[in-house]
């Protein structure tokens, strides 16, 4: 190799890890217009996109880590069979259909659509034909919302419907996804969102119908929660976090956060899972121990990762207040936002039912024994 040839490829070399650092940066800057709802004119969306394409080629700006167990797995007074039977009927088959009932609601979820106002129907009426005691918290002004609906309009923050308890009905584990969809390209087209945030909505509705049905003794209440406006800002659960740290919903002693459960991924790590938190808050080393044991004990997901320098999801308003909290999200989803994310292309083309279902069915297993202490 030549001199010369050697100094083009360190200048290469340089101009690469320069490029890199560039992309992450104008990302990171792009997702929080985007979650801020400021992107602005067509130099930000080419941005966006310009910056999504070339993020691809760089390393994942999250900072997964291997999991080391704690040692604090939540211990469950229901044996490893109950367990692993509860998941029985949560297939690729049932978890598509619910998906699909998902979509059909409408092309568009986003805070300013009809579907908006549509899905927080769907979520009660379905939450109340379980028989769960079910109420809503309407969402407060915030400026997140305010370019997109006018102050007059009126819009559910949050739905939640509550399932009773036996010998501890007032201690509570939540479980919780969004349910608006964002079209970031263009708030006016459709925003399917049937990844982000379809797939998490499918997994708390099957969790919901699964436990309201079941036969088995929860001594802790399960409150199952849907928050609207996440992609302007993470505005529901912002304003429902206060609500549960003053204890009006009882003694919340955990909360599981679904959104993007259905991409498998591509290349290699696929069908993995993510468990992400803040590592200093107390509580969250035995839920991210409850969710290893569990992940080692399944059944389709194929491997994990944690994450305890968390962000922008419905997970961090709760963090924030001290309230353990795991986020559930797809291996890959970084991937699939670069791609697809908060655009037309969010459709069932990127999902896959069977990998949705075995996330389900993770959560599940972790709710259950969350919800059901050993004497
Ligand atoms: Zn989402």
């Amino acid at each position: 190799m030549s001199i010369l040839s050697a100094a083009v490829l360190c200048s290469i070399g340089e101009a690469k890890v320069a490029y890199a650092a560039k992309a992450r940066a104008a990302r990171a800057r792009s997702l929080r217009l985007a979650q801020r709802g400021q992107l602005r004119g067509p130099s930000d969306l080419s941005l966006l996109q310009e910056v999504g394409q070339a993020v691809l080629s760089v390393e994942e700006p999250e900072q997964l880590e291997k999991w080391e167990d704690g040692g604090l797995a939540a211990q469950s007074s229901l044996s490893t069979r109950q367990l692993s039977e509860l998941g029985d009927h949560i297939t690729g088959e049932t978890y598509g259909h619910q998906l699909h009932d998902i979509a059909d609601i409408s092309s568009s979820r986003f805070i300013a659509s009809a579907g908006n106002v549509k899905a927080a129907e769907f979520m009660q009426s379905e939450f109340e034909d379980l028989g769960l005691k079910v109420w809503v918290e309407d969402l407060k002004s915030s400026s997140d919302v305010a370019q997109f609906i006018s102050s007059e309009v009126q819009r559910t923050g949050a739905i939640l419907g509550r399932l009773n308890g036996t010998d501890l009905a007032d201690e509570v584990v939540m479980v919780a996804a969004h349910f608006d969809s964002v079209n970031w390209v263009d708030v006016t087209e459709t925003a399917p969102g049937i990844d982000d945030n379809g797939s998490g909505l499918a997994l708390v509705l099957m969790l919901a119908k699964t436990l309201a049905k079941s036969k088995v003794n929860l001594r802790r209440s399960v409150i199952f929660a849907a928050f609207n406006a996440e992609e302007e800002g993470l505005v529901g659960s912002t304003q429902v976090a206060p609500i549960v740290a003053s204890g009006k919903y009882g003694n919340v002693t955990s909360i599981v956060i679904a959104d993007e459960v259905a991409w498998p991924g591509s290349g290699s790590g696929q069908r993995e899972a993510i468990f992400e938190t803040l590592g200093t808050v107390h509580g969250t080393t035995a839920l991210l121990d409850t969710f290893a044991h569990s992940a080692k004990e399944g059944d389709g997901v194929e491997g994990f990762k944690v994450n305890k320098h968390g962000f922008g999801s419905d997970h961090m308003p709760f963090l924030e207040r001290g309230i353990p909290t795991v986020l559930l999200i797809e291996g890959d989803n970084m991937h699939h936002a670069d791609l697809w994310g908060h655009s037309s292309k969010d459709t069932f083309e990127h999902v896959d039912f069977e990998f949705g279902a075995s996330m389900s069915r993770l959560a599940l297993n972790v709710v259950a024994k969350l919800a059901s202490p050993e004497e």
